[in-house]
């Protein structure tokens, strides 16, 4: 009986979990990119910065 509540539990959370998109994190050093804030030795933003430049001439990269 206690199981079944349990797993209820379970599905409950894996069922909210599913409709929140997954917040994206720094592939580097897993900082919320949200938040913006980045080990002091992460050079994400940097990449990502010269990167963005190149995805303008393309255009429809990840689209
Ligand atoms: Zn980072």
């Amino acid at each position: 009986m206690k199981k079944g509540r349990h797993r209820r539990f379970e599905e409950a959370r894996a069922l909210k979990r599913s409709n929140e998109p997954a917040p994206a994190r720094c592939p580097e050093c897993g900082a919320l990119l949200e938040e913006g804030e980045h080990a002091s030795w992460c050079l994400y933003e940097e990449s990502q910065a010269e990167e963005s430049q190149e995805e303008e001439d393309e255009g429809a990269y990840g689209a």
